[in-house]
């Protein structure tokens, strides 16, 4: 067993395609944030998607990350106690959750077809996500079961009228109300794929993580994660999250922009060019000079870090 003490954080990247600028200052907060205090850092890699995540796009990830100097202790390649560290080949554990879950009472089959959940009428979070309004809890097992002889359900966890708050390590006090804010949430889909909310729980929890550091992206996911912990008697760990990259324009980084993934870049530019630009933007490299991820210690500290979303200026990379 680990000496409790020790901070572990972690990177989890979903490998659906090539890594980008927003996800490598992702691992290098992540990175920084737990070396600075002599800790350890986990890779798992988030394939629960396995249509939209080969191994491959793995194995890339993992090779940009050495080309960084951005390390881990634990996880492909490196090995460790927690492992397998990918999520495709841990759904036993998932699923023994998930019974868990159900064996309280807390899980029912729902048989709403993608269009049904997009209705006009239903609301949406502000992530534009649809909050679930409830239509198949109150099914009995004999309705649920003549459904399921034509569809096959997805699983939603039960939540209670409950506000769920938490102080974030870098966007302060957060706090949501799970049944206006969010609904019944997903914990399988009707394909049978784990829901990230749960095995991102699990896994967490299983290895040991004790900070969490992700764009503010999915700041709203945390109170459904903050319940799961509760329900399944596990520890939570402390979050951080981290305002956005902006392109240029101002559009939320994706996959699709090219011109920010790596393999655009690494015919470029140095890795220490990339991470100093990226500290710089990020408010702890006090000029874009290049700079690495080792040497950006001695500067980082998460009060530099602003709160607002941050645009990459045009011909920066
Ligand atoms: N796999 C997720 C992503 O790449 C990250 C999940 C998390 O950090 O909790 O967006």
């Amino acid at each position: 067993m680990e000496c409790a003490d020790i901070p572990r954080g972690r990177f989890a990247p979903s490998p659906s395609g090539r890594i980008h600028l927003g996800n490598i200052l992702c691992c290098l907060l992540a990175w920084l944030s737990v070396r600075q205090r002599g800790g350890r850092v986990v890779l798992r890699v988030e394939d629960l998607d396995t249509a939209r995540c080969p191994r491959r796009y793995a194995a890339q990830i993992e090779e940009d990350l050495r080309w960084l100097g951005l390390d881990w202790d634990e996880g492909p390649g490196a090995g460790g106690p927690d492992g397998p560290y990918y999520q495709s080949e841990r759904t036993a554990l998932y699923q023994a959750a998930l019974e868990r879950l159900a064996d309280m009472g807390l899980v029912y089959p729902c048989f709403c077809t993608r269009a049904e959940l997009h209705a006009a009428s239903a609301p949406h979070r502000e992530d534009g996500q649809v909050v679930y309004g409830g239509t198949c809890r109150c099914l009995t097992a004999a309705e649920a079961a003549e459904r399921a002889k034509v569809r096959s359900p997805a699983l939603r966890l039960r939540v209670p009228e409950e506000e769920i708050a938490f102080t974030d390590g870098h966007m302060g006090p957060y706090r949501e109300s799970l049944a206006w804010d969010c609904g019944d949430f997903l914990l399988r889909r009707s394909d049978g794929m784990f829901a990230y909310q749960l095995a991102v729980v699990v896994d967490d929890a299983a290895m040991g993580v004790t900070e969490v550091v992700r764009g503010a992206d999915l700041l709203s996911s945390t109170p459904r994660q903050l319940l799961l912990y509760r329900l399944l008697g596990l520890t939570a760990p402390s979050f951080i999250h981290f305002p956005l990259l902006l392109a240029p324009d101002g559009r939320r980084l994706s996959k699709r922009d090219v011109d920010a993934g790596l393999d655009s870049l690494r015919g470029r530019v140095t890795a220490a060019e990339v991470l100093g630009k990226l500290a710089y933007l990020a408010g702890f490299n006090p000029s874009a000079e290049p700079r690495t991820a080792e040497a950006l210690l001695a500067d980082f500290s998460w009060q530099k870090v602003p709160g607002e979303d941050i645009r990459i200026p045009a011909e920066l990379f």
